[in-house]
Parts: structure tokens; C-alpha cells; sequence
């Protein structure tokens, strides 16, 4: 897979939350097939899997290797502002391991490393490391350990921001940083970026809220490393709260006036802090967002996104970035102008304190991780409130590739249900014709939505027709709206030639996915399919055995027709 391939593969993988602002300019993808054609001369090493980064051949600049390894007792240990002690005892392999990070962290503590280049050190050859590392945490864990905790982005503000100033009254930060077995060096990453980039005056904390993680190198080592760090605190969750209710968590022990909400791989370049408090200075109902900039999962190389983008999403409740409309470009008065945003991002945002409590907080119904940045999204527009990206504030963000780390997408779906049925209005029956899983879910259990209900009504909020009006035109009404006035309407069928049976959404499904199910061809509701990028490769086989009749993933076969699918269209009559 080639490098844009990779950027483009996650950036269609990771739009629950996040979405991706990368947008590959001409210019873009000339430099990375130059980039890439230098790669492909260093590479000689035959076959790595599609996912897996080939090692660190390319960076032929490393220092040479650190040799064996030597423990530090870690004698200044302090427990910090625990809720419980749950740590389990770092097993003796896992031990070594956090030995060896801390050791690397102290070389690499001193603020002035933050100027100098990524400085990596040379790989053996440990595929299988990287391999593990990235099935672990979605991204390559190897290499990110070999660059600098202290590393700074290179400067690609618009040389207006540079002119920008701002009040030295402006409001203080608190930043929260929730985080789940995330890797040591990106966690740390994240809190040094944090340190280095933002003025001692405004940065009121930062909160990290361990998530339960059950990694060695999240207990003893991390609480030594961040006892030396001022202004840092941490925060141990006793239960699994997911992003949203850790947030919640680390959202009431803050007393900086604005929260600052941030993943734990991220990477803020210079003055990123200062425009968001200033936005929010002048306006407490604002919720702000800085351009979010890809960091490769792969490689940990900075992608700055070069077109201003801004958040939306689609009926199936997917979060992504798009370019801005060209009434909103008008609009604006300079480049360094805020852009108004129908949704932000969940991984990097802002808002004041107290309004962020006084609107409700997240959902506290929404479970772990997923859409909950769609819901205080459209809650802060409905209820009086607005949203925006900031192009003067820039930080990266880890995109990860969920094949690898794979949310559990039943909880995700839950989700989605409960933004429908609060916010959604008579519109939810789009969302449900668009996702079968939801559909599915929604006739089983229905959610108990009774307190966002009332707290729509106290905060006297606007409805979804007034959102679509106003804030989001541009989100189309799809063919599927003829359901509600009751005409025909056209499907697809993945109809497989070999069995001459269609594929579909089992029914039922369990949290492992949703398996899909061959049938006669009826053109029902879950028959009706996307066409699914299979990236890894391989072709999907439909086989008989028996009587049932499965779907598999098979080296592509040009000679069976149980691999040849054509895609009907049937149409449907649909009931008022
Ligand atoms: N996280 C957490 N608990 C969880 C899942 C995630 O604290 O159960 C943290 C995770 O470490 C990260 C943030 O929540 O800091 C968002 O998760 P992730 O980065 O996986 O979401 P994405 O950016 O991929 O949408
Ligand atoms: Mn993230």
C-alpha cells in the first residue's frame, strides 16, 4: 500500500470520531509519489503484510543503537490524586520495558530537545515488534518510540496568525486528556506538547484520566514521570468510563475556566492554545476546534491538511471533514477567520467550563467511545450555542487504523441511536433506513432517552429542521426521504453469480461484527448493501456447504463465479 493509499485507508476508517482533515491536493499526491518512489528504492526487503510498516530502513540517519539495558528504582514515586488503587503489579517482562521508557523519557525531558529534528534510533529487524505494536494500539508503536517525546511540528500556521496577538486576559485551560492503554511515548508525547507549547499564564493543568489501563508501563512509571511534571495531575478511574464518561470524570475536577478536551496522541504546534481562549473570551457559548493535522499511523510523519476544512456528517451519524462551502469562504474576512462548523471533531476541542455543564455535559447514557461528539455537537447549535474551527490553532492527531483497533461497534450503534432519538426529530427514520444495525437494534431495545428529553425542553433548544435550515443545508436529502411520502424507490442487491443467492445483514448480531448473511435475492431492507473497500485485498466467496451457505474472504480467483458479484438495482414500493 502506498503512502497516500495509507493516509486515504485511514482516513475512511476512523470517521466515528475524528474523521480526517487531510485533503490530497495535486501538489500533494506529486509529493508523495516522490516520497514514495524514494521509499521504494531504499525498501529492498521482500513481502511485509499490507498493514505492516517495513521497519525504519528508510531513515538511514539514526544514531547508532543504545546497549543493554539498566534499572532505575524508582525511589521518587508519589501517588497523585488517586480514586483507587487498582494498579496490578507490572508483570517482570513489562517491567524491563517501563524501565527502558523512563530512561528514555529522562534523556529526552530536557524542554530544548523540543527544537531538534525527530531523532530516531536504528531498528533491528523486528517486523513481529511492529506487528504486535500495531495490533495493539492501531498504530506503529516502534517507530513512535524512536522519535522525540519534546518534537514539534513544523510551522505551517498562515503567516497572518504569526501577526495575531492577543489579551493577556485571557481565560485559563484546563486540559483533559482521557486515555486507555494508550502507548507511553505518544501519552507522553501528548502532555510535553501540551507543556511546551502553552503559556504558563493560561495553562491552568492538565488532567490525564487513566481509563482503567491495565499496561505496566500506566502504573508506577507513569505516576514517577508525572509527579516531576508542574501543574500535572492524574487521575485513576476505578471502572472502564470510555472517552465520555472519563472526560466527565477529569471535567469535574477542573478549575481552569475553559476545558480543553484532547486524546492522548496528539501533538500541538506553537501558539495553538492562545486563538481558542480568545474565541472563547468573547463568546462562553462557542465551542472550538483547532485544525486537526494527520500524524501517520505508519510512520509519524506530519501532514498539515492545506485546505481550511470544517466538520460535518452523514446520515449514517459518521463524523468527517469536508472543504468548506464557498458562502462560508465568502463570509469570512480573512484567513485567520474562525469557520463556522456544523460538528467538531471528538479528539480536540474547547469549551467554557461552566457552560459546558450548564448545557449537559456529555450524555452520560452514551457509552465508552463514538458519536458523542455529533450529539454535543447538535445539542450546543440547538440549544443557543456554535461551533467553530479556529485556523490559527493547529494540533496532529494520531488517526489510528481501526482494522486494527477495532471499537466495539454495538456500543457505537447504541450511540448513534440515542443522538437520533433525542436530536433527530421525525428525520431519525432516514438514519434508521441508512444504518441496518441501528434499525436492527432500535426494534429490540428501546433506549430510555426521558432526561435529554427533558434537558432539550428546559434549554428550550431548537429543532433538527432548524439545524438543517441553518446551520447544515448542504447535508442532501437522500432518495430514501420517498420512504416517508410513500413512492417507489431504487436498492442495490449484491447479487453473487455462482449461488445466485444475495448478500445481507444477519439479523442477528453479536458485538463481534455484523456477519453477513446469503439469501434469495428479495430486495429486503438488509439486502440493501454499500460496496465495502476490502483492503486487505482479498475477494469475497460466497461457498455452499450443505445447505447453509457462508461468505469468506479468499485469494481472488477470476475462474470462480462464487467470487463474481454484480450489483442490481430492484425497486422497492415503500408504505407511508
Ligand atoms: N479512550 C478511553 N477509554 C476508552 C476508549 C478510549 O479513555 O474506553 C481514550 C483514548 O485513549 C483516546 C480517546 O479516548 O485518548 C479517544 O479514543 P481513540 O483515540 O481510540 O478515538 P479515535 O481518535 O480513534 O476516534
Ligand atoms: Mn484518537
Amino acid at each position: 500500500m502506498s503512502l497516500a493509499e495509507s493516509v486515504l485507508v485511514v482516513c475512511s476508517m476512523c470517521r466515528r470520531r475524528c474523521g480526517c482533515g487531510l485533503q490530497l491536493t495535486p501538489l500533494y499526491l506529486l509529493l508523495l509519489a516522490l516520497l514514495l518512489l524514494l521509499l521504494l528504492s531504499a525498501h529492498t526487503q521482500p513481502g511485509s503484510g499490507r498493514h505492516i510498516p517495513r521497519g525504519s530502513r528508510q531513515h538511514g540517519q539514526f544514531p547508532p543503537q543504545h546497549s543493554a539495558l539498566e534499572l532505575i528504582p524508582s525511589d521518587s514515586f508519589s501517588e497523585d490524586q488517586f480514586i483507587a488503587a487498582t494498579a496490578r503489579a507490572a508483570r517482570p517482562r513489562s517491567r524491563r520495558r517501563v524501565y527502558r521508557l523512563l530512561r528514555a523519557a529522562r534523556r529526552t525531558q530536557d524542554p530544548r530537545e523540543g527544537s531538534k529534528p525527530v531523532q530516531l534510533k536504528p531498528a533491528p529487524p523486528e517486523s513481529q515488534l511492529e506487528r504486535q505494536g500495531l495490533e495493539k494500539r492501531g498504530f506503529n508503536e516502534v517507530v513512535s518510540e524512536r522519535i522525540s517525546l519534546h518534537r514539534r511540528p513544523p510551522e505551517v500556521r498562515h503567516p497572518l496568525c504569526l501577526q495575531q496577538e492577543y489579551s493577556q486576559n485571557l481565560p485559563t485551560a484546563s486540559i483533559i486528556i482521557c486515555f486507555h492503554n494508550e502507548a507511553w511515548s505518544t501519552l507522553l508525547r501528548t502532555v510535553n506538547s501540551v507543556m511546551d507549547t502553552a503559556p504558563k499564564k493560561f495553562l491552568k493543568e492538565i488532567i490525564l484520566v487513566d481509563d482503567l489501563s491495565d499496561q505496566g508501563h500506566l502504573k508506577a512509571a507513569l505516576s514517577e514521570y508525572i509527579s516531576k511534571l508542574d501543574g500535572v495531575k492524574l487521575i485513576r478511574s476505578n471502572k472502564r468510563l470510555g472517552v465520555i464518561g472519563g472526560r466527565m470524570l477529569g471535567a469535574a475536577r477542573a478549575i481552569g475556566d475553559v476545558l480543553i478536551f484532547m486524546d492522548s496522541h496528539c501533538e500541538c504546534h506553537n501558539g495553538w492554545l492562545e486563538p481558542l481562549l480568545d474565541r472563547i473570551a468573547n463568546d462562553r457559548t462557542r465551542i472550538v476546534s483547532p485544525v486537526i493535522d494527520v500524524i501517520d499511523w505508519k510512520t509519524f510523519q506530519y501532514y498539515h491538511s492545506v485546505d481550511l476544512q470544517r466538520g460535518v456528517f452523514n446520515w449514517n451519524l459518521d463524523f468527517h471533514w469536508e472543504p468548506i462551502p464557498e458562502y462560508e469562504q465568502k463570509w469570512r474576512k480573512s484567513p485567520t477567520s474562525p469557520i463556522q462548523s456544523p460538528v467538531v471533531s471528538g479528539g480536540v476541542l474547547g469549551i467554557n467550563r461552566n457552560y459546558f455543564q450548564n448545557i449537559g455535559a456529555y450524555d452520560p447514557a452514551m457509552v465508552m467511545w463514538g458519536t458523542e461528539n455529533v450529539e454535543l455537537s447538535l445539542r450546543v447549535w440547538l440549544c443557543g450555542g456554535s461551533l467553530e474551527v479556529v485556523p490559527c490553532s493547529r494540533v496532529g492527531h494520531v488517526y489510528r487504523n481501526h482494522l486494527y483497533s477495532l471499537p466495539d461497534e454495538e456500543i457505537v450503534v447504541k450511540n448513534k441511536i440515542r443522538v437520533a432519538e433525542v436530536w433527530l426529530d421525525s428525520f431519525k427514520e432516514i438514519f434508521y433506513m441508512r444504518d441496518t444495525p441501528a434499525y436492527l437494534l432500535r426494534k429490540t431495545e428501546v433506549p430510555d432517552c426521558m432526561e435529554r428529553m427533558q434537558l432539550r425542553k428546559r434549554l428550550s433548544c431548537k429543532n433538527f429542521h432548524w439545524f438543517l435550515t441553518n446551520v447544515y443545508p448542504e447535508l442532501s436529502m437522500p432518495e430514501d426521504k420517498s420512504r416517508h411520502s410513500g413512492v417507489a424507490r431504487q436498492r442495490f442487491l449484491l447479487h453473487n453469480i455462482g449461488t445466485g443467492y444475495c448478500a445481507g445483514y444477519q439479523t442477528k448480531w453479536s458485538t463481534g461484527g455484523h456477519p453477513v448473511a446469503l439469501a434469495p435475492c428479495s430486495g429486503n431492507g438488509n439486502q440493501s448493501g454499500e460496496i465495502i473497500h476490502v483492503s486487505t485485498g482479498k475477494c469475497i466467496e460466497a461457498i455452499k456447504n450443505g445447505t447453509s451457505k457462508d461468505l469468506f474472504l479468499r485469494p481472488c480467483n477470476k475462474y470462480t463465479t462464487q467470487q463474481l458479484w454484480r450489483l442490481e438495482t430492484v425497486t422497492v414500493m415503500n408504505k407511508r
